[in-house]
């Protein structure tokens, strides 16, 4: 799989037949997980969150990684950073409802017509704006301070 360089380690990979596209896509979120590992020759292995500044995790920290895009679009990269070891599941899972505007606002049930037209969609705790998940999640001023 590899070998140390000095103190980097470089990695090697070895297949034992041609890929098909499946393979392809299973070897690049291999290679997602493995190049930001940081393999060091004389130290124990250990596992740290990488997306703060004092490697613990923290949703705030997750928060931050998820909002990096420039673009604002969830894509598949950050879908992928939900299902990490180290966060517990019932976060893992409702991130990943959130970055697919899946989870169950005034707005959403309106959508799938679960709520009925002459019911209001304004936000059940402030009451100021459409209940979505950024204004639950940016936006509202009481579950800001949650
Ligand atoms: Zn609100």
């Amino acid at each position: 799989m590899g070998f140390f360089c000095g103190e980097s380690w470089s990695w090697v990979f070895r297949w034992g037949r041609i890929f098909n596209a499946n393979d392809l896509l299973e070897f690049l979120e291999l290679w997602n997980c493995v190049w930001r590992c940081k393999i060091l020759a004389h130290k124990t292995d250990s596992i740290s969150w990488v997306d703060s500044s004092d490697e613990l995790f923290s949703t705030r920290s997750m928060y931050g990684a998820l909002s990096n895009d420039d673009s604002g679009a969830t894509n598949v990269s950050s879908l992928s950073k939900v299902w990490w070891k180290t966060i517990p599941v019932k976060v893992s899972a409702f991130c990943w409802k959130l970055l697919q505007d899946r989870i169950h606002t005034k707005e959403n049930l309106s959508k799938r017509n679960i709520l009925s037209a002459d019911q209001s969609l304004a936000c059940a705790f402030c009451s100021e704006s459409p209940e979505s998940a950024s204004h639950l999640m940016i936006e509202c001023q009481f579950t800001a301070q949650v």
